[in-house]
């Protein structure tokens, strides 16, 4: 009965689909996932190993970073529902994407502790609650791993990274980011965010929690965007 009212529908294209599934078959065939071989710092797809110029000009703060999917339509859409309206259903596809991707690609393997990057407090509230915090909170639940969402704090408030250049991007996070005292002393962490863009985030992310004594830090996006 439910089914006849509101039949379930493809998330991106709106067309009927059998219960239990959030996309078509042809849209989930547009998502594409990143592959090896892949730069092994930032996991940019390259034709062989080893880490890529831009990695070597702007070495990153943490291990490594891999993404699942490349950020382009029509996934940017599906985020774009996800964090803009309500949609468990979206939530669980991309928790799941991003369980299968960590099991798939190591060295995504074993972590102390689980945490994502901070909104800024005045932003959380506008809106409701930070994403990559669920996500990397259902992350935490699958793999066994702590998730802790006070490892670390937005001090400062920063503007959207969207509208601004890599160069002021870097100066845009510079100390935005602060890492309490003991709760990343010694650990392997694993840093969860939705999209990579230049990395300028994830690193001051990582610096913060270097200094206060993490041992290792990965990060997995679930997107990046296209590699230009
Ligand atoms: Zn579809
Ligand atoms: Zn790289």
């Amino acid at each position: 009965m439910l089914d006849l009212l509101f039949p379930p529908v493809c998330s991106a294209c709106g067309i009927r689909i059998g219960r239990g599934s959030q996309l078509c078959h042809d849209c989930l065939g547009k998502l594409r996932y990143l592959t090896p071989p892949w730069c092994s710092k930032c996991g940019m797809p390259q034709s062989q190993g080893g880490v890529c110029f831009h990695c070597r000009q702007n070495p990153l703060s943490l291990e490594t970073v891999r993404s699942v999917f490349i950020y382009e339509e029509p996934l940017r859409g599906l985020i774009h529902q996800w964090k803009f309206s309500d949609h468990p259903e979206l939530f669980y596809f991309f928790a799941r994407q991003m369980f299968l991707f960590s099991q798939l690609y190591s060295p995504l393997a074993s972590w102390d502790l689980i945490t994502a990057v901070p909104l800024h407090p005045t932003r959380e509230r506008e809106r409701d609650y930070n994403q990559s915090s669920l996500l990397a909170e259902a992350l935490g639940k699958s793999l066994e791993v702590p998730f802790s969402a006070k490892t670390l704090q937005r001090i400062r408030g920063t503007q959207p990274q969207s509208k601004l250049s890599e160069t002021d991007r870097r100066r845009n996070v510079k100390f935005a980011f602060h890492s309490a005292p003991g709760l990343a002393n010694g650990k392997r962490i694993l840093l969860v965010d939705d999209l990579f863009t230049t990395g300028a985030t994830l690193n001051q992310c990582a610096s913060s929690l270097k200094e206060a004594g993490a041992r290792r830090i990965d990060g997995l996006t679930l997107a990046r965007t296209p590699l230009t």
